[in-house]
């Protein structure tokens, strides 16, 4: 049977969750994720940019004030880090479901390989099962990921970097092809092949795969020594890695953060309590749609100095009881917070989570 592989790489990941997911207002705008740039005064780096901001040249890792240079009307928001292990944790799930043996091997938080050697059957095409998988993961996170797809990991990867955003690009199955592809590319569109590697290919002349495609592994010994072999086999399109899954078995936890846009008084205690209570109701949905019971609730109260305490309680069963949640996380949060501080962030977070089925065989005992 051909062997495929599908490469799935969130677009402008973190950019992506601010602007669909937590900010729906921004979305087609140029958004930076990093600090106030305080109109070309502020310091730090881009972490992220939306593809609207790269259109102005804007990049990751540039400073912010360069940014404002570039662009005057981009947004900046500074982002909050477990907004984007919610919506990794969402992806990688979707991707379980269309892997074969439900195998999902995690390269980042926003990107993973998954084996479709079977699955694709089910499919017209292995095309169209990309776009399955792009649409679900748009209708499900409201992000947009793009897909390479080929006879192996490595030049799956290469795939999908040529088409973004929202890219599908598929390369095989037959050799040569693999080799056509890859052979006008750069050397560092090979992932393991960094800008060190690149320079000294270089110093001999050798900018693309092509070049390397037309050496032999003698030929390329003086130049890459032990790494020859490897930069051999990975420019011909020879990669049989097997996929193996390395993600957990099951998530951690479920968290919800709700940041607000101005400082709450800490007496607008009905507001804060309604605040959990909307929270948790979230969560709930969350626990029900996995089939997940919790045992660990953990209030996270963020003040208006940014000063932040993260309290839990654990009950003795697990239980995916959502009205219990709520009243643990109310308690706790009215036991631990400084009634004198302003509130500028709650969040939620259920843990030590157990599936429901495997729980009903406990309760039989009783
Ligand atoms: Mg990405």
């Amino acid at each position: 049977m051909q062997r495929w592989i599908m490469h799935i790489d969130m677009d402008a990941f973190f950019a992506s969750v601010e602007q669909y997911r937590i900010h729906p207002e921004l979305a087609g705008l140029p958004v930076c994720v990093g600090h106030d740039p305080k109109k070309g005064a502020g310091r730090g780096v881009v972490r992220a940019a939306s593809y609207e901001a790269r259109a102005f040249g804007i990049s990751s890792g540039m400073p912010v004030s360069k940014a404002y240079r570039l662009c005057p009307d981009a947004v900046f928001v500074d982002g909050d880090f477990s907004n984007y292990v919610e919506a990794s944790q969402e992806f990688m799930d979707i991707l379980s479901r269309y892997g074969d043996g439900g195998r999902v091997r995690r390269a980042s938080i926003d990107e993973a390989y998954i084996e479709v050697t079977g699955g694709v059957q089910q499919f017209p095409s292995p095309l169209s099962m990309a776009r399955e998988i792009q649409r679900s993961v748009r209708q499900e996170t409201f992000l947009p990921c793009s897909i390479g797809i080929a006879p192996n990991m490595s030049v799956a990867k290469v795939a999908t970097g040529t088409k973004k955003p929202l890219g599908t690009t598929l390369v095989g199955p037959r050799p040569e092809d693999v080799k056509r592809f890859l052979a006008p590319l750069n050397v560092q569109a090979l992932n393991g092949v960094g800008t060190k590697t690149a320079d000294r290919l270089e110093r001999h002349g050798i900018k693309t795969i092509g070049q390397i495609q037309s050496m032999t592994v003698a030929e390329l010994w003086p130049i890459m020594g032990r790494g020859s072999v490897w930069l051999f086999r990975r420019a011909n399109g020879i990669d049989d890695r097997p996929l193996i899954d390395n993600g957990p078995r099951i998530r951690k936890s479920i968290s919800k953060d709700r940041t607000f846009i101005e400082d709450v008084e800490p007496d607008a205690v009905g507001y804060l309590h309604e605040t959990i209570r909307s929270i948790c109701n979230t969560i709930r949905e969350r626990l029900l749609s996995k089939s997940l019971k919790y045992r660990t609730v953990t209030v996270k109260i963020r003040y208006g100095d940014y000063s932040t305490i993260q309290r839990s309680k654990s009950i003795p069963v697990a239980t995916d009881d959502g009205s219990l949640l709520e009243r643990v996380a109310l308690e706790i949060f009215n036991r631990s917070r400084n009634k004198n501080k302003h509130i500028r962030l709650l969040g939620v977070k259920v843990s030590s989570l157990e599936e429901s089925t495997a729980q009903a065989a406990v309760t039989d005992f009783f």
